[in-house]
C-alpha cells in the first residue's frame, strides 16, 4: 500500500516527518510545570498529503491499515469513529480555531515509533501532521508553535491531558541532542548527549493497562498536593523537607515531583560543566537510577517487569544508569551507556530479561 493506490492519487505534494522522543529524567514533571530532558529517537512517522479533489477528507494509516474518509461537515463534528483521526483532525482543527484556511486533504501516514509505548508516536503524529500542512499551506508558524498546537490538538481532540514535554520534544530535539525544557516559561536549551554515552531503549513488552487510570489519579493527587502547599504547582516547591507536612500518599507523590525536578536541574548543570571525565557520566547515570527508585517507591508507577528490566540493567557492566521512561505502569525502559558498547549491552541484557521469563524488544541500540 502506499499514497497513489490509496488515493488513486499520482503523488503527495509534501512528505514531513517527526521522530519518537525518549525521556532521559524529569518523569511526571511536566504538568507540574516542571522540568524535562527529553531526546529523540531513530524512529520517525512519515506523512505524505495531497490536496483532496473531492471535498473529503481522506486519512489512511499504515500501521492500524485503517482509512477514514469524511465529509467536510461530518468532520467539522468530529463525527468519526476512528480514535487516530482525532489527533490528525484536532492539528487540522486547531488551526483552523486560530485562522488558518485549511482545504480537505488527503493524508498517509506511517511510523517506525511502537504505538503506545511510551515513546510518543501520538506527538510525531501531531507534529509530522503540522509539519506537512505547513508546508503544503505555506504557513508561518515556527516550530515551538507547531509543539503548542500538536498538545493542544491532542487535549482538546484526542481527550488526553497531556503536557508539552512530547509536543516539544518531537518538535525540537534530534537523536544527538537533548532538549532540556522548562514546562512552565518554555525557556529551553538544546544540548548534545553526553560525551562518550550512548542511550539504549528497551520495551518491556508490558503493556501500559493502567497508564490512563494511573496517570490522572497521580495528576489529580499533584493537584491536591499543590493547593494543600498553597503554591500554583509542585514545580514551585525545591526544597523537599516542604512536603513532610502532607498525608499520604500525597507526602511521597510530592517528594517525587519535587526530587525529579532537582535531579533535572543537576543533570544540565552537569552536562553544561561535562568534564569529558567517566566520573561525569556516572553521576549523570547516578541521577537516572535515582529516578527509577522515585519512580517506583514514591510515585507508584513501576510494575515488576520495569523494575526486572531495570534491576538488569543496572548491574551490567557499561551501564551508567537506567530507569523506567514515560509514564509508567508497563511501557520501555531507557539507559545511559558506555559508547561503542551499546549494542553488546542491549543484547546481553535482553538474553537474561527474556530469561527472567518476559518478551524484551531493543528498541534503540542494537
Ligand atoms: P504513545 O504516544 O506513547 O505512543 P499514546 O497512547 O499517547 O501512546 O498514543 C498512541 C495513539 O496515537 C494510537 O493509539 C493512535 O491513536 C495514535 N497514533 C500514533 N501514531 C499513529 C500512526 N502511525 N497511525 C495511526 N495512529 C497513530
Ligand atoms: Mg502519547
Amino acid at each position: 500500500m502506499n499514497f497513489q493506490t490509496i488515493f488513486n492519487q499520482k503523488l503527495p505534494s509534501v512528505e514531513a516527518l517527526a521522530p519518537g522522543r525518549v525521556n532521559l529524567l524529569g518523569e511526571h514533571t511536566d504538568y507540574n510545570d516542571g522540568f524535562v530532558l527529553p531526546t529523540a529517537i531513530p524512529q520517525q512517522t512519515i506523512v505524505q498529503i495531497g490536496l483532496s479533489d473531492d471535498r473529503m477528507y481522506h486519512f489512511y494509516s499504515e500501521n492500524l491499515d485503517e482509512r477514514v474518509d469524511i465529509r467536510e461537515e461530518s468532520f467539522r463534528a468530529g463525527e468519526m469513529q476512528e480514535e487516530y483521526a482525532r489527533y490528525i483532525f484536532g492539528c487540522i482543527q486547531v488551526l483552523k480555531e486560530v485562522g488558518y484556511t485549511i482545504s480537505p486533504i488527503n493524508l498517509y501516514v506511517k511510523s517506525s515509533v511502537p504505538l503506545g509505548s511510551g515513546l510518543s508516536s501520538s506527538a510525531a503524529l501531531e507534529v509530522a501532521t503540522l509539519r506537512g500542512i505547513r508546508q503544503l499551506f505555506n504557513l508561518p508558524i515556527n516550530d515551538v508553535e507547531i509543539a503548542q498546537f500538536a498538545q493542544k490538538a491532542e487535549i482538546q481532540y484526542a481527550h488526553v491531558q497531556c503536557g508539552i514535554m512530547d509536543q516539544m520534544a518531537s518538535s525540537l530535539a534530534d537523536t544527538e541532542h537533548m532538549l532540556f525544557l522548562d514546562t512552565r516559561t518554555l525557556e529551553r536549551r538544546i544540548l548534545p548527549l553526553p560525551e562518550g554515552a550512548k542511550i539504549v531503549v528497551i520495551e518491556s513488552g508490558v503493556p501500559r493497562t493502567l497508564a490512563g487510570s494511573g496517570y490522572n489519579e497521580r495528576r489529580a493527587e499533584c493537584e491536591q498536593a499543590a493547593q494543600l502547599l498553597g503554591v500554583k504547582a509542585l514545580r514551585d516547591i525545591t526544597d523537599v523537607n516542604l512536603v513532610e507536612t502532607l498525608p499520604e500518599p500525597l507526602r511521597r507523590r510530592a517528594r517525587h515531583v519535587v526530587t525529579e525536578n532537582n535531579r533535572v536541574l543537576e543533570a544540565l548543570q552537569n552536562v553544561e560543566t561535562q568534564t569529558r571525565h567517566v566520573s561525569s557520566l556516572q553521576q549523570f547515570g547516578e541521577l537516572m537510577n535515582a529516578s527509577h527508585a522515585s519512580l517506583r517507591d514514591d510515585y507508584e508507577v513501576s510494575v515488576p517487569a520495569l523494575d526486572t528490566l531495570v534491576d538488569i540493567l543496572q548491574k551490567t557492566p557499561g551501564v551508567f544508569g537506567a530507569r523506567l521512561t514515560g509514564a509508567g505502569f508497563g511501557g520501555a525502559t531507557v539507559a545511559l551507556v558506555a559508547a561503542g558498547e551499546e549494542k553488546n549491552i542491549a543484547e546481553q541484557v535482553l538474553e537474561q530479561y527474556n530469561h527472567a521469563g518476559y518478551t524484551g524488544n531493543i528498541l534503540v541500540g542494537a
